[in-house]
């Protein structure tokens, strides 16, 4: 399978790559084998760039791949990516030595400060960036980078000498994109100054990050699950923006990535449609904040507060809208 240079960070990485969240807790909580051979599977259809965080707990899927991995030379090489929520130079130390010890690696990738929520998120976070820069310094990281839904923060990068990748939230619809510049506040917003973003915002931080020679990869093609039923629609749109790298999907069982390696390869069925028929609304509860701005937005009245002070989504009530995604702040309402 074709591989495409990850910017200037001499990573080679596989069009579309492969989110490991969906097989951890929050979602489909698979057996530690049962991960892993997920994981071998894309490996042995190409599929090489790995995505996982400290805080998805998958490093254990991981490790027993990666083992495998480094003793078959059918499987393709691995390119690891991880990120950390650390704020602070101490905790992303720490989650980087966590990630080097779990996954039985010397060096890391690619290692990012996880989900930046705009330029004054990561300004507070200035400990935690400069901890990469000195692990990157002394060896023990490739790449180093961000992931973010939001724009400025994405744009921002490209005048940041020491950033290699982005990893930024981008899809057809738009969905979950953001930005911190100032110019509209969104009322249902808990961040300040942060707004709805268009993709054609995001598009164009992408060509200005490429054009620097950073890598930059994507993120929720599929909008969380919202736009699934337009599977190869979405991912011709999120492999089309130009200067985008890879594309990021969630691939949590063996079809999963037999169709994604089938797209790559153009063995897709034109007319393919995923089933959904057993997928629902749900919020994923490790990333929900419990701002409430999503049951608000239900007009079905189908959002109520759990026992943690978390939104939960009951089903019986849920009309499949769609409305209650796009408000989410932190994509935390996912169609799965
Ligand atoms: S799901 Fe999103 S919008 Fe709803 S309470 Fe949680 S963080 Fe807020
Ligand atoms: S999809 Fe519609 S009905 Fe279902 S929880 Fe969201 S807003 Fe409410």
């Amino acid at each position: 399978m074709v591989k495409h240079p990850l910017g200037k960070t001499g990573l080679l990485v596989s069009p579309l790559g492969m989110g490991t969240l969906t097989m951890g807790f929050s979602q489909m909580n698979l057996s530690v084998e049962s991960g892993a051979a997920v994981i071998l599977r894309a490996l042995k259809k190409g599929i090489n760039f790995l995505d996982t965080a400290e805080y998805y707990d998958t490093y254990r899927y991981l490790r027993p791949a990666l083992d495998q991995a480094r003793r078959d030379p059918d499987l393709a090489a691995p390119v690891i990516c991880s990120k950390s929520l650390a704020k602070d130079y101490a905790g992303m130390t720490r989650a980087v030595e966590d990630c080097l010890s779990a996954l039985d690696l010397d060096q890391a990738d690619l290692f990012l400060l996880h989900e930046v929520r705009g330029m004054p998120d990561f300004q507070t976070r200035a400990g935690a960036w400069q901890a990469l820069r000195d692990l990157k310094a002394s060896g023990k990281i490739k790449a180093i980078g961000i992931s973010t839904h939001h724009v400025d923060a994405a744009r921002a990068m490209a005048e940041e000498s020491a950033c290699d990748a982005v990893f930024a939230l981008c899809n057809r619809a738009g969905l979950g994109i953001r930005t911190c510049d100032g110019t509209v506040q969104d009322p249902h917003s808990p961040f300040l100054q942060d707004r709805p973003a268009r993709r054609e915002e995001m598009e164009s931080a992408i060509r200005l990050l490429a054009a620097q020679g950073i890598g930059v990869f994507t993120m929720k093609a599929f909008g969380g699950g919202n736009l699934i039923t337009d599977y190869r629609a979405c991912l011709d749109y999120a492999c089309s923006i130009p200067g985008n790298c890879s594309v990021m999907v969630g691939l949590g069982t063996a079809d999963e990535v037999d169709t994604a390696a089938d797209y790559l390869s153009g063995r897709l069925d034109p007319a393919y449609v995923p089933d959904t028929s057993g997928k629902r609304m749900k919020v994923d509860q490790s990333d929900c904040e419990g701002c409430g701005t999503c049951v608000a937005r239900c007009t079905s009245h189908a959002i109520h507060w759990n026992d943690h002070g978390l939104a939960e989504i009951d089903p019986s009530k849920c009309v499949h809208c769609g409305y209650c995604a796009p408000v989410c702040p932190v994509r935390a309402i996912i169609f799965q």
